[in-house]
């Protein structure tokens, strides 16, 4: 028998909790680090409790690993430093740095040819009207760190609204993006294997609200060459990032038009279907990617929905009594806007998936 590998995952929230249970049947065992003792990954495996930035506990919790990931990206990247010099860190630093920075990461996009909004750094209340002179309005203003399920950014659609933002939004460096009228919201998820073997999974749709992801469905019925151009910038991603592991990037079609909004360098909320709606899970894939194992086929098996539950749990016999509905719990106490599980809802055309979806959708919002 073999000694189980270790992997070491920096943010033990749902993510990790999911990560876990994909890596048992590899005999992959993890150790995660997260400022809170409930983190929802510390019911699955090893929990270490310490603040990301103590740098000390840091290095402790890369003793033994064999290789290390991560599952949150706003870590600070001093720590993820630390891991790299102990350990193996996978994907790397840089992919880490590039999320983290809204400016760094659309210079990337532009360097790659990958359309991505018009944008423009904003340091001041000064910088913030040279900004909508030059871009217009309506417009988006976010941090440019630090950002996530839509905090940290305000859409301004009128001189009022200019008014004051910088300072509304923290005196923090901002980023002004020309708004997109989009038709819809699209994510492709990649993988790269230590070799530089690359998967992608097909499009998914998106849709949120109040900034947070609700509804995810795949693969979308598009042509060819849409999913074919997704591939071909996700592909650059991963090469210019020299990427190993699951690579998410967000997109808006506008008519057409694919237009990157974002990038998260780990698992995906918009990749939770692929759990039972894939040959091989993204978690799956992400773990055979760090540890230098071949990759898993991305293709979707037959139709999937995906529907978050944020701040309430409805009963979970009505949410199993839907056929084809599949609950996760992530363990997580009840809190207005807080994600705390998902059903993903299965079915072998799009037509039987229409036809499931709306009592899906009649429970969970029903509360
Ligand atoms: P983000 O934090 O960048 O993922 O933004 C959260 C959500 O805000 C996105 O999923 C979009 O629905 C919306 N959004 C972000 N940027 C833009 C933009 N430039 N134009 C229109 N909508 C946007």
């Amino acid at each position: 028998v073999t000694a189980p590998k270790k992997i070491g995952v920096l943010g033990g929230g749902q993510l990790g909790r999911m990560l876990a249970l994909a890596g048992y049947p590899l005999n992959l065992h993890l150790r995660f680090l997260d400022p809170s003792p409930v983190a929802p990954a510390g019911d699955m495996a090893e929990l270490m409790v310490a603040e990301f930035d103590d740098l000390d506990a840091v290095a402790r919790f890369a003793e033994g690993l064999d290789v290390a990931t991560y599952e949150f990206e706003n870590v600070p990247a001093d720590a993820a430093r630390v891991l790299a010099e102990r350990t193996r860190l996978a994907p790397g630093v840089a992919a880490l740095e590039t999320s983290q920075d809204r400016v760094r990461e659309k210079e990337c996009f532009i360097s790659l040819d990958i359309p991505t909004p018009a944008f423009h750094a904003v340091g001041s209340q000064h910088d913030l009207e040279r900004a909508v002179a030059v871009l217009g309005l309506p417009a988006v203003l976010k941090t440019r760190r630090l950002g996530y399920d839509g905090k940290g950014q305000r859409v301004l659609r009128s001189p009022d609204d200019v008014a004051g933002a910088y300072e509304a939004l923290g005196s923090v460096p901002l980023i002004l993006e020309r708004f997109v009228n989009f038709d819809r919201e699209l994510s492709i998820i990649g993988v790269r294997g230590r070799d530089g073997e690359q998967a992608y999974y097909p499009l998914v749709q998106n849709r949120h609200g109040d900034g947070i992801l609700r509804l995810s469905r795949a693969p979308v019925d598009i042509d060819d060459t849409m999913q074919q151009r997704a591939e071909s910038f996700m592909q650059r991603l991963l090469d210019e990032l020299d990427y190993t592991g699951v690579l998410a990037l967000e997109m808006f079609d506008r008519g057409g038009e694919l237009i990157a909004n974002e990038i998260a360098p780990r698992v995906h909320n918009s990749g939770h279907w692929t759990i039972k709606g894939a040959e091989t899970s993204q978690f799956e894939n992400h773990l055979r990617a760090v540890v230098g194992m071949p990759l898993g086929s991305t293709a979707a098996v037959g139709h999937s929905a995906m529907v978050n539950l944020i701040g309430t749990v409805p009963p979970i016999e009505a949410m199993l009594a839907i056929e084809g509905a599949h609950v996760h719990l992530y363990g997580k106490s009840e809190r207005p806007g807080r994600k705390l599980g998902h059903v993903t809802l299965h079915a072998a055309t799009r037509e039987l998936l229409d036809a499931r979806l709306p009592a899906l959708l009649r429970v969970v919002d029903a509360r």
